[in-house]
């Protein structure tokens, strides 16, 4: 993914023509059709060597800003938690404004790399005069005319150079978890995917960026939400909001285990009027199998009329008994009923799967649940277990070194993980585990 550059800036100042400049468009593209805004918000931009994503905060489409105030906040949340280097511009003709002030401060606390750019600085020889203003905010700053063309070779070098390092290639980083979660929208066609990939766009407005390459096979969206960053991956089949269903979208388990790989936690749509059915159960049960963190929302549920709901939990709490610890969620994308519960869900799953406990707590959780309930006599002799380790990588693993692998049944290591689960307080994510021979 190339890394991200946020325009920021109040109106008028010139973002947008700014941004067609770095873009090497044409004008007239800055003024398309309403609803297509995605095309004048970002841009694949070349900086020097780098090639990066350019953002222009002001073009996005807020659902009813509450005044300018709101929309610079917003501005400045969305930057801080996407961009990697903030273009802070302002307006050199017109001078230091509290609004800059105010967006300056926001800047600041968030200790991202921040470049000003004084913009409309028409003739060299007024720089002095037309950037002294801004100096007080203590950011690096150049002078710029975004209309003719001037300072833009600097301008570029100066961002490329704030760029973080270049990753090595093949080492797509997921995101830190502070940084917000991906999350793959998986089910069977008609299950209600858009829909909810939309309802939950749509509520902040903030339809941020397609994140990666645009191949048709690996869209990726992001939401920037209570200042939360989420990643929907591999949208290109869930994103349409109007599609005619063309017959052609044929359902793949084996693509929807793709996605799930390229995120950290999986929505599963089911549609309640239809029931778990046979690919909604194959895709669950290798979802299981896999260890990958995911979530159940049955959706539809206007569809479905009240005397039938106890009726309807319990159906899918009965084939859903193989993955007792999936959390399920009853939603209507449609009608907008319980879509809010979707990603703090999702979140408090990611959480759960990046537990650690140290190698004290495990051993004397290991203890317990021996002691509980032993090992049962196989073949006249139990195994005995030495040692209890965690390892390093999400989803929760545990270790158990024990005397003879082969006296462990399945059934004592469905007790133990239970038993882990209760003890670490893990009841929604998958966990493993898994017996090495020790002798
Ligand atoms: P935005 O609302 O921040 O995106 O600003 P625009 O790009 O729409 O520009 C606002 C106005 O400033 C337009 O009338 C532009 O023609 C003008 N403008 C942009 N850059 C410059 C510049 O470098 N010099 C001068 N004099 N005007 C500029
Ligand atoms: P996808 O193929 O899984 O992405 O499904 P869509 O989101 O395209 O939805 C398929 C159809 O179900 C569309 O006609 C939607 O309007 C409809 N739909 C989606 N969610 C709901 C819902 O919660 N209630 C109702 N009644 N219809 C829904």
């Amino acid at each position: 993914m190339p890394p991200i550059v946020a325009i920021v800036g109040r109106p008028n100042v010139g973002k947008s023509t700014l941004f067609n400049r770095l873009a090497k468009r044409p004008k007239a593209i800055t003024h398309d059709r309403p609803g297509v805004t995605r095309d004048r918000l970002e841009a694949t931009v070349e900086l020097g060597d780098r090639i990066v994503t350019l953002i222009d905060t002001g073009g996005m489409d807020f659902d009813a800003p509450e005044g300018l105030e709101r929309q610079i906040v917003v501005q400045a949340e969305i930057a801080l938690t996407m961009a990697d280097v903030v273009l802070f511009l302002v307006d050199g003709k017109a001078g230091r404004t509290a609004m800059d002030d105010e967006m300056a401060e926001r800047l600041r606390r968030a200790g991202k790399p921040v470049i000003v750019a004084v913009n409309k600085v028409d003739g060299s020889e007024r720089i002095p005069a037309l950037t002294g203003d801004f100096h007080a905010w203590g950011f690096p700053i150049l002078p710029l005319s975004a209309a003719h063309g001037h300072g833009l070779q600097d301008l570029a070098e100066t961002l490329a150079k704030a760029l973080p390092e270049k990753e090595t290639p093949g080492e797509e980083a997921l995101p830190a978890p502070e940084a917000g979660i991906r999350l793959a929208v998986l089910g069977r066609p008609n299950a209600g995917k858009s829909s909810l990939v939309n309802e939950l766009l749509g509520q902040e407005r903030l339809i941020v960026s397609d994140v990666a390459g645009t191949t048709r096979d690996a869209v990726d969206v992001a939401l920037v939400k209570n200042g939360r960053r989420y990643v929907f991956v591999d949208t290109a089949g869930v994103r349409k909001r109007t599609r005619i269903t063309d017959g052609l979208e044929r359902y793949s388990v084996g693509k929807a285990l793709g996605s799930a790989k390229r995120a950290n936690v999986a929505v599963v749509v089911i549609d309640a009027t239809g029931g778990v059915g046979v690919q909604d159960k194959r895709l669950i049960s290798y979802l299981d199998k896999e260890r990958t963190p995911f979530l159940i929302a049955v959706n539809k549920i206007d569809l479905v009329p009240q005397k039938d709901m106890i009726a309807l939990r319990k159906d899918i709490q009965d084939e859903l008994r193989m993955c007792g610890h999936v959390p399920v969620l009853y939603i209507s994308a449609a009608q907008r009923k319980g879509i809010g519960k979707v990603l703090p869900m999702a979140e408090e799953i990611w959480k759960e799967c990046q537990i650690r406990v140290g190698t004290g707590a495990l051993n004397r959780a290991m203890r317990e649940v021996l002691d509980k309930h032993q090992p049962p006599l196989v073949n006249g002799r139990r195994a005995k277990f030495y040692y209890l380790t965690q390892a390093s990588d999400p989803p929760p693993t545990f270790v158990f070194f024990v005397s003879d692998t082969e006296r462990v049944r399945d059934s004592y290591m469905r007790y133990l993980e239970n038993g882990l689960r209760k003890l670490f307080g893990i009841s929604m994510a998958p966990v493993k585990v898994v017996c090495r021979a020790s002798h």
